[in-house]
């Protein structure tokens, strides 16, 4: 099942979206709602909030009063967290239950409604997530005429929130909402048409997007690191301990003229860790599908440089992930690469130089891989002897 995030400053018109993709099939789980649930009469929540609390947030007839409750916790950060330590768990857990029933029902596609997503650090739990972009202004004019609040509840809210920064910097994709409400839904639908469909069928099927087999290079797309740091935080995310280094590699980490494609390595103890069912079934359900019968690079001295190899299923993003032993020559050779090409511009002309000429040649996907291996040969002592110079290690070098 794909798992989608859904988050959007207060009054960007996340529900716009939420009920586009529900009418569209998805299931919905929305955190606002399951928040007021976990409180209704009836709920374990709601004793030991009155535990805690007391019978004076509660209404004569037993319910929740939330504005009583407000006023204790307001601007008493040991209430709140003493509130939060009853009612998080109590809205994780069902969240968690609605999902797994969806899946359990086949549902293709669910979209977590969660306006708290950037707050909580949440981005890295899903294979997508959507970020609704209205510019502020807008927001508070919506607000104050459409919900009826004052301006400057508007106002506060927003600036209690997350920034939009903060929001597009997660986001996988930006849906603006700046338009009208059916300039948002034809958004909503070519994104499901054109990403979302093809995501969850590849995701069920475990079928791997591969880059398109003639060479198109391009030039630095400022877009690239992003998306490289958001696809390491799903990966760090679904590995947890399983990986012990998550970097981005390859041309576009330097960044220079490339491939679109985002090269991540995974750094495993011990190749059996990649092997293993508990990293093999992370990385199934993360995206990430194996490819079989790739798990050599081209060694630079003579012995085998073992890896494994797995691509992603997000049609929109081409990912090559590399798992390689932590310290082992493959491992090192790729974060040495990087860190020579960023550090030296003579090697990046050099090199945009190699792959302009080698595309012009007309090679395909393979072969241009292949036909790149002598000048990485030729440019290998170069590389070294930087290293040396400079006293490069790999260590704390990061993503
Ligand atoms: P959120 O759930 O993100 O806080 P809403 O979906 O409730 O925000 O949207 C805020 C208000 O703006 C609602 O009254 C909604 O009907 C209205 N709205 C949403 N999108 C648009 C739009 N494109 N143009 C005008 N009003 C909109």
């Amino acid at each position: 099942m794909l798992r989608i995030g859904l988050t959007g400053g207060i009054g960007s018109g996340k529900s716009t979206v939420s009920r586009r993709l529900a009418e569209l099939g998805a299931v919905v789980v929305d955190a606002d709602l399951i928040a007021r649930e976990v409180v209704e009469p009836g709920e374990p929540a709601l004793d030991q909030i009155r535990e805690r609390f007391g019978d004076g947030v509660f209404t004569t007839d037993g319910a929740l009063d939330r504005p009583a409750l407000g006023r204790v916790v307001f601007g008493d950060p040991q209430a709140l967290t003493a509130l939060e330590g009853i009612t998080h768990p109590a809205i994780w857990g069902r969240t968690a239950q609605r999902l797994a029933a969806a899946q359990e029902a086949g549902t293709a596609i669910a979209v977590h409604d969660m306006p708290l997503l950037v707050e909580k650090g949440m981005a890295g739990e899903y294979h997508l997530v959507l970020v609704v972009d209205t510019d502020e202004e807008e927001r508070v004019h919506r607000l104050v005429e459409l919900r009826g609040m004052p301006q400057d509840e508007a106002r506060s809210r927003i600036a209690a929130q997350a920034t939009d920064e903060e929001r597009r910097a997660v986001a996988d994709v930006l849906l603006d909402n700046n338009g009208s409400p059916e300039d948002l839904v034809v958004a909503v639908d070519r994104l499901r048409q054109e990403r979302l469909a093809p995501f969850a069928d590849n995701l069920a099927t475990s079928t791997a997007v591969r880059a398109p087999h003639e060479v198109v290079l391009h030039e630095v797309d400022p877009d690239w690191a992003g998306q490289a740091a958001r696809e390491i935080a799903r990966l760090r995310h679904r590995l947890g301990d399983l990986a012990v280094t998550v970097d981005h590699i390859g041309s576009t980490a330097v960044p220079m003229y490339a491939k679109p494609i985002i090269d991540l390595q995974i750094g495993v103890t011990d190749l059996a860790v990649a092997d293993s069912s508990a990293f093999r079934q992370a990385m199934v359900e993360g995206g990430w599908p194996r490819i079989e019968g790739i798990d050599q690079d081209s060694s630079k001295d003579g012995a085998p440089w073992p890896k494994r190899y797995h691509l992603g299923c997000d049609p929109a993003v081409l990912l090559h992930l590399h798992v390689r032993e932590v310290g082992s020559p493959g491992w090192r050779w790729a974060v040495l690469f990087r860190d020579w090409l960023r550090s030296e511009e003579s090697a990046r002309v050099d090199y945009r130089a190699e792959k302009e000429r080698l595309a012009a040649s007309g090679l395909r996907r393979g072969e241009y891989a292949e036909a790149k291996e002598p000048w990485f040969d030729a440019a290998h002592e170069r590389i070294e002897a930087w290293a040396r110079e400079t006293g490069w290690s790999p260590e704390g070098q990061g993503a």
